[in-house]
């Protein structure tokens, strides 16, 4: 068995924490960096930032990409990002490391830190293709060389989860302007899901090809539908801050000619 890399953390939030924690599980030597006193954790060495970057592996975990650009030199020889960022903050990154000659691998945590180290911690990265490291945090899972990929992925499945949260919550108040109660309520909505689910498959191969014949439901009834859901959130005295976008997002798309078409159509008004 080859030794094992040194490997640094930047960052000791609630994730960078986490992902110290398991690479000390898996026998890794790390040395920790935080900007305040934080207490290192179990196993870990504190060192200042100068001497963390000359681990074999540099992690970054810290808030934003804006507070973590100002850390990095090009005394890195393999950076491993996983601090949130958008998929040009990631892209503009791969470009200072190529030119400083440092290896780079983007990537993002689909999971909560108390899942780091298991396999329900997916790790999606793109960039370098080397994920040795990322393995000890869970599933590692490469989308290609372009290194705004795994940002582009995240932001785009975080807009799934937070759209459904937010009509998730949306529905909460107004079954609970009738007195229904969230556990009387949830197992309908996840119940739902898996059904809206289903749908998806199809629907993505109609915003492929651009066909969006359909014989299940049309544009036309789901914008009346959306209507009435406005309405009644309104008659009920909630914000309809939700609906209304969604209303008047597909009715655009009503009035572009889609109305017989299917709900994939709104597509063509989001890519403009
Ligand atoms: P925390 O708020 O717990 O930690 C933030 C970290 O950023 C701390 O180490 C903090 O240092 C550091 N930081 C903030 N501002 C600066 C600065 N100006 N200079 C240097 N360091 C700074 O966040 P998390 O650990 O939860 O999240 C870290 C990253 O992981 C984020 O990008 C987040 O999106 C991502 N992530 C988090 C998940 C989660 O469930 N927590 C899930 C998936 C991704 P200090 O202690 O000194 O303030």
């Amino acid at each position: 068995m080859g030794i094992k890399k040194t490997v640094s953390v930047l960052g000791l939030g609630r994730m960078g924490s986490a992902l110290a924690t398991a690479l000390v599980d898996q026998g890794y030597d790390v040395t920790v960096w935080n900007r305040t006193d934080k207490p290192a954790p179990a196993g870990t060495t504190r060192k200042t930032l100068e001497e963390a970057l000359d681990s074999d592996v540099v992690v970054t975990c810290l808030s934003t990409h804006d507070v973590q650009q100002p850390l990095l030199t090009g005394r890195i020889k393999t950076l491993v990002n996983l601090t949130s960022g958008t998929p040009e903050q990631a892209r503009a990154t791969a470009r200072w490391a190529a030119a400083n000659g440092v290896e780079y691998v983007d990537g993002v945590i689909m999971a909560v830190p108390q899942q780091i180290g298991t396999p329900q911690a997916r790790i999606l990265f793109s960039g370098s293709e080397d994920h040795h490291v990322l393995q000890v945090f869970g599933e590692p899972v490469y989308l290609g060389e372009d290194a705004g990929l795994a940002a582009l992925y995240d932001l785009a499945l975080l807009g799934v989860m937070w759209s459904v949260f937010g009509g998730y919550l949306q529905a909460l108040a107004l079954v609970g302007s009738a007195g229904v109660t969230p556990e009387r309520f949830t197992p309908f909505a996840t119940d739902w899901l898996d059904v809206v689910g289903t749908f998806l498959p199809e629907m993505g191969e109609e915003t492929h090809s651009g066909r969006y014949e359909t014989d299940v439901s049309a544009l036309d009834i789901n914008v009346s539908g959306l209507r009435l859901l406005t309405e009644a959130n309104g008659e009920q005295g909630l914000d309809t801050t939700v609906p209304r976008a969604l209303h008047d997002l597909f009715e655009r798309a009503q009035r572009a000619g889609h109305g017989a078409h299917s709900i994939a159509s709104v597509i063509e008004v989001i890519r403009k």
